[in-house]
């Protein structure tokens, strides 16, 4: 085996005990080391020593971060996924994030199920509220929700009409959890 590098994240296992040596940035657990910080982790096969060298110039979500994000789902009743493709106000991600979108944490109204609120590829604005993967995402406050969404029956993009969602192909509403920031709104 070579030598190797590869970007890791806090709580990423990286290895077993009986493996390696336990270098600096790493912790164990139950005879498993997992990576507690953001870097690089390098793997001294000479030495059997395996670290996590810090690299701050990666970015990666935190407690509070507004996050821009696409739902991949699967839509599952209480849950979806959303792929996280950027972070406001910060650096470039590195590698690929995903967060957990609750039912709870979608809106302020009750929700039946999760499909009332929001769509496979919708666009949306949530924050972090979790600092550890699988990164948990709210979207309760009015300025968080979808950001851009097509239409379900046409495939044409919605607009923001009396603060809800149009399609003005089929002359319907939309009933999401729309952000007061969605990109296209009524002339
Ligand atoms: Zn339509």
């Amino acid at each position: 085996m070579m030598n190797g590098i590869k970007v890791t994240i806090p709580g990423d296992q990286i290895g077993v005990e009986e493996e390696f040596m336990p270098g600096s940035g790493v912790y164990i657990e139950n005879g498993k080391i997992y990576s507690s910080k953001l870097g690089l982790l390098v793997i001294d096969n000479k030495n059997k020593k395996i670290n996590v060298e810090e690299k701050t110039r990666l970015a990666i979500p935190e407690v509070g971060d507004l996050i821009e994000g696409i739902v991949i789902g699967p839509m599952r009743e209480d849950s979806t996924v959303v792929e996280i493709i950027k972070i406001l106000n910060k650096k470039d991600l590195r590698g690929k994030f995903t967060g957990i979108l609750h039912i709870s944490q979608i809106s302020r109204g009750r929700l039946s199920t999760i499909l009332s609120a929001v769509s496979l590829g919708d666009w949306i604005l949530a924050k972090v509220i979790t600092s550890w993967p699988p990164y948990q995402l709210s979207t309760l406050e009015n300025d968080l929700g979808i950001i851009y969404s097509t239409c379900p029956k046409c495939g044409k993009e919605l607009i923001l009409k009396k603060e809800r969602l149009y399609c003005d192909k089929d002359k319907i509403f939309i009933r999401k959890k729309v952000s007061s920031k969605y990109l296209i709104k009524e002339d």
